[in-house]
């Protein structure tokens, strides 16, 4: 079975309600880093912008992987990786060689592994089909861009798979799976966050959404870990964010309604203005004065400045402002284009730019300054910039601590990553207090991974560097 431990002993399978639906819940009291569950995806592909650089079995990232022979698509560590990853690689090894040069994309490749595994499933292990019919799909209520979409996956999903068995699937039969790849996919992530591949799991599908979850899922190659973040009492709801969280509710809400067709309700969006406001803020026009004149969502405008009372100077600064955030929005979209390309010269350009435009206007919490701010980061650290990316990525963390929930690994991945700068640039001091910022947060969201056990050696190293700094200068001084 494809979930490792289910765990009984700390959660329930409960309906929670007509919106919800199914749901999991704490049958014992949870507190911050008790593993909820962990398991293995029931199928699951590499992403094709990564591929060449991880194992598509294993998602390892190594320089020396090894092609398969016949399709020479898939790569993988060895040949263990290889042999293991053959029953699924099985048929689609033959299919991608009959549409080379063409390449399938992740969608059309995990759909076409799902029926592959459907028709292969025998009927007295009918476990398989019946994990994938039990799946929520809610494809009634897309909207016409995702029929549209489904339309071109379709055609695409037909060519790559030729007559095979595709033909005991009738075309609603195939729109009704997309939906429940849509709504219960989960896509895995190494441990930067950056994504590595897409996948289906059995029970963590059924955690349900809030914005102010009170777990977290982290991957550890293919397998996905569930952690507790806040304190859970007995009988409460299980959730995980399946949202970005650094940006104000009405995106949020875009981004779950159109990907998983349902509209939020939790406790973040029932009263949403104040950190919307915040999100949306302008920076007060006395320099000395550092306030935020929050966006005012149910009145229009902006509220006066939260530090000294001061009114909005003038109204061409909001004309301006509304130019800027559009703008803003604009570039990030062309960022994660140029991400595809790792173009990052062209990046950190575009980003400089923006963030000279929103200089003075923006207040340091706008969420579009601290999404610029971040890509920045990222490229400055690809171009070995790094002065300028920890400049860049100490400017992040008012917001990223401020709108995270306290408990997040996006907190934590960015505290480890500014502390690897500072020690890098020999500012061991800073670099040891975030390490440790860093420490606090990693081992409740990550448990015992890998990555939380690099973060404990670097924060000894720079101990011991501290220490050796220390007896330096007491020798220094003696000599004195
Ligand atoms: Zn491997
Ligand atoms: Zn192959
Ligand atoms: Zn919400
Ligand atoms: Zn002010």
């Amino acid at each position: 079975m494809a979930d490792l431990t289910p765990r009984a002993e700390v959660f329930e399978c409960f309906d929670s309600g007509e919106l919800k639906g199914r749901g999991l819940r704490a049958i014992k009291a949870l507190t911050p880093g008790d593993k909820v569950l962990e398991s293995i995806p029931l199928v699951y592909v590499l992403c094709n912008s990564v591929r060449g650089l991880c194992c598509d079995f294993c998602f390892a990232k190594s320089e020396d992987l090894q092609r398969c022979s016949k399709c020479k698509f898939a790569r993988y560590c060895n040949r263990e990786c290889q042999k293991s990853a053959w029953k699924d690689h099985k048929t689609e090894c033959q299919l991608t060689l009959n549409i080379s040069p063409n390449i399938p994309t992740d969608l059309v490749r995990l759909m076409a592994r799902i029926t592959q595994q459907e028709q292969t499933a025998k009927p007295s292990t009918s476990s398989v089909r019946s994990v994938y019919s039990s799946l929520v799909s809610h494809h009634d209520k897309f909207n016409d861009q995702r029929k549209e979409a489904f339309s071109a996956i379709l055609v695409a999903l037909k060519l790559f798979t030729g007559e095979g068995d595709l033909h005991k699937y009738s075309d609603d039969q195939l729109f009704v799976l997309f939906g429940k790849i849509s709504c219960n996919s989960f896509t895995i992530c190494d441990a930067e966050l950056q994504p590595l591949g897409v996948g289906i799991y059995k029970i963590p599908s059924l955690l349900n959404h809030s914005c102010v979850p009170n777990c977290v899922t982290v991957f550890s190659g293919t397998k996905l870990l569930v952690h507790a973040t806040e304190k859970i009492k007995q009988g409460d709801e299980l959730t995980i964010s399946y949202t970005e969280l650094l940006c104000p509710s009405y995106q949020r809400k875009e981004d779950l309604e159109s990907r998983y067709s349902f509209d939020c309700h939790c406790l973040k969006c029932f009263s949403p203005l104040e950190e919307d406001g915040l999100m949306l803020s302008l920076q007060c026009s006395d320099f000395q004065c550092n306030g935020a004149l929050p966006r005012d969502l149910a009145g229009g405008g902006f509220a006066d400045c939260n530090t000294c009372g001061k009114q909005i100077s003038n109204e061409a600064m909001v004309t301006k402002a509304e130019a800027i955030i559009s703008k803003s929005g604009e570039a990030l979209k062309e960022i994660k284009e140029l991400e595809k390309t790792d173009d990052y010269r062209s990046i950190l350009d575009l980003a400089k730019n923006i963030l000279e435009e929103q200089k003075d206007i923006f207040h340091k919490l706008h969420y579009s300054r601290i999404s610029i701010l971040d890509k920045a980061m990222d490229a400055c650290i690809n171009l070995e910039f790094w002065d300028r990316a920890l400049a860049f990525g100490l400017q992040t963390m008012d917001g990223y601590k401020l709108y995270y929930p306290r408990n997040h690994p996006s907190v934590g991945i960015q505290l480890f990553r500014i502390g690897k700068l500072q020690v890098y640039l020999d500012k061991l001091k800073d670099g040891f207090q975030s390490l440790l910022q860093a420490e606090a947060i990693l081992k409740v969201t990550h448990g015992n991974h890998p990555l939380v056990q690099e973060l404990r050696a670097m924060i000894g190293q720079t101990l011991e560097e501290l220490r050796e700094e220390q007896n330096r200068t007491v020798q220094g001084m003696e000599l004195i």
